[in-house]
């Protein structure tokens, strides 16, 4: 594969990091923008002393120009509590973001495509979820201002394409999780582990009976890649996420098996609008990445525990308190 210059917005996140980081040790130019709301300069510590490698600290609500080849848009709060802190600025980084980077794209005729989400489905009422499903989503509630933002996206990347015959791809990622999430992100997995390691009580919203699918970041990001590589004219959207479905109380169980932990589990009121089941069918995956993950739910939250592990207890992280 040749070198290229690629974008990362949002390369400093849990993601973003790893994918730089792969797209680096891939032979490539790596420019990471990121204006580091949820994501953490320790996340690319190790990438800054590579020549290979920039960090650019910008919003991607303003414009941008960068002259590179493909660029990766992952520029956005995706952890409830956090995208829910300001949501007219999720709307904006959602919406606005998306006009900046497809401008820029068409500009420097780069390849762009959409970190999308599993939550333009919303609520479904058809599952498992494909791609075809046009969803179940409140216009009005907590979480619109992200499953908005991510559909209007998803709404002007095809209208770019459409019209100036930008080159677009759009992925529509399910419930990721690994290491570099942060002790604070407030999404299930990092709670759940960083509740068991310090001993607190699991936080299950709910009867724990709504289910999710996990998928492991380096699954994720080799699915990513093959996205962006993927043959002209195949535009997605396409599900990336692994079809094993499991309870949040079935995950809170694994946790505390695998952690030792004596942690109880403490039961809190389940938020508005939170999905009651999610599960992608990944043929198109399957059929035009040839991509399907590997890493089974058990391997990976040992990875992520380990990660936990060994961030807990280091400077700057100690401070950082679950949010529920
Ligand atoms: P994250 O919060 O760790 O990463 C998001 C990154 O974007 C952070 O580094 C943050 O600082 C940056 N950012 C936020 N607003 C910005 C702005 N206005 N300008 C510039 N940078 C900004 O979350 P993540 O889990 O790594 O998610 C990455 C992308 O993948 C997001 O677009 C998210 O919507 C999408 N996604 C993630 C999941 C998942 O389960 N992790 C699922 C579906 C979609
Ligand atoms: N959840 C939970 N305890 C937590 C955090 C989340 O039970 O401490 C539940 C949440 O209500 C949801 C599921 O776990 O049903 C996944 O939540 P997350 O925020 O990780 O992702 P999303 O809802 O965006 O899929």
């Amino acid at each position: 594969m040749p070198h290229k210059r690629i974008l990362v917005t949002g390369g400093a996140g849990f993601i973003g990091s790893h994918l730089c980081e792969k797209l680096l040790n891939q032979g490539n130019e790596v420019i990471c923008l990121d204006n580091l709301f949820t994501g953490r300069k320790e996340n690319i510590r190790r990438l800054m002393g590579n020549p290979d490698f920039e960090f650019l600290r910008h919003d991607v609500i303003e414009p941008i120009y960068v002259e590179c080849d493909q660029i990766y848009n992952l520029a956005c709060p995706a952890s409830p509590p956090h995208y829910q802190f300001d949501p007219v600025k999720t709307a904006k980084t959602g919406v606005m973001g998306a006009i900046n980077v497809l401008d820029m794209a068409r500009r420097c005729k780069a390849r762009v495509l959409q970190a999308s989400t599993s939550e333009v489905y919303g609520d479904p009422e058809i599952h498992p979820q494909p791609e075809s499903y046009w969803g179940h989503v409140n216009p009005d509630g907590i979480r619109s201002c992200y499953d908005e933002g991510k559909r209007m996206a998803e709404t002007l990347f095809f209208d770019y394409h459409r019209q100036d015959g930008v080159d677009i791809k759009i992925v529509r990622i399910f419930n990721t999780y690994g290491p570099r999430m942060r002790p604070d992100d407030g999404r299930v997995v990092s709670n759940f582990i960083v509740q068991a390691l310090r001993g607190e009580d699991i936080t299950v919203y709910g009867d724990g009976q709504q289910t999710r699918s996990f998928c492991y970041v380096d699954d994720l990001v080799e699915g990513l890649i093959r996205m962006m590589d993927s043959r002209d004219g195949f535009t997605g959207p396409v599900n990336l996420g692994n079809p094993g479905e499991f309870t949040m109380l079935k995950l809170a169980k694994l946790v505390l098996e695998l952690t030792g932990s004596r942690s109880r589990l403490g039961y809190k009121p389940l938020p508005q609008d939170d999905p009651a089941q999610r599960r992608p069918i990944i043929d198109l995956a399957k059929r035009e990445l040839g991509w399907e993950p590997t890493i089974p739910l058990r391997d990976g939250l040992l990875h992520t525990i380990r990660y936990f592990e060994s961030v807990l207890n280091q400077r700057g992280y100690t401070e950082l308190k679950t949010v529920h």
